[in-house]
């Protein structure tokens, strides 16, 4: 699959964290903490992978034609892995289609900022790559060990 990053997630909220992860590789993902029929709804009517680790809630998804996913692994990087098997997701970090952890907003990169910077045009937060990239790094780069 190529890199293009069509698919777009709505991620129920026993796996809150991963929307951010997502959402910093660039997929338009979405969290969810409603009831189960919206869910469904908003699956169908924004094409969205659902992504659970509810078992009635990911058979209930496919008996309705939604694409779904039963996650029951533990850890972001087997999560990411497997999403990268299934899906092709990406799991290299492009600033072109970062978008906002927050709120799923695309960044603007910050042209006349001397650091690799970026904004939220929607909510205004800004990034750059702290301390806390290394971090994010190591968990792709274990991610990826994972989907081989
Ligand atoms: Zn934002």
């Amino acid at each position: 699959m190529s890199d293009n990053r069509k698919q777009r997630f709505l991620i129920d909220a026993m796996l809150g964290n991963i929307v951010s992860w997502l959402r910093i590789l660039g997929y338009d993902s979405e969290y969810w903490d409603g009831d189960d029929g919206g869910l469904i709804q908003k699956a169908i009517k924004e094409g969205r992978i659902v992504l659970t680790k509810d078992r009635d809630l990911y058979v209930y998804a496919k008996r309705c034609g939604v694409e779904a996913i039963l996650i029951d692994e533990n850890g972001i990087e087997h999560i990411l892995g497997k999403l990268n098997q299934i899906y092709g997701v990406s799991l290299e970090f492009n600033p072109e289609y970062t978008r906002c952890p927050i709120c799923n907003h695309l960044l603007q990169k910050d042209k006349h900022s001397h650091r690799e910077e970026w904004s939220c045009n929607n909510c205004g937060k800004r990034y750059w790559m702290g301390r806390h990239w290394r971090n994010i790094t190591r968990i792709l780069e274990e991610a990826k060990n994972i989907g081989r």
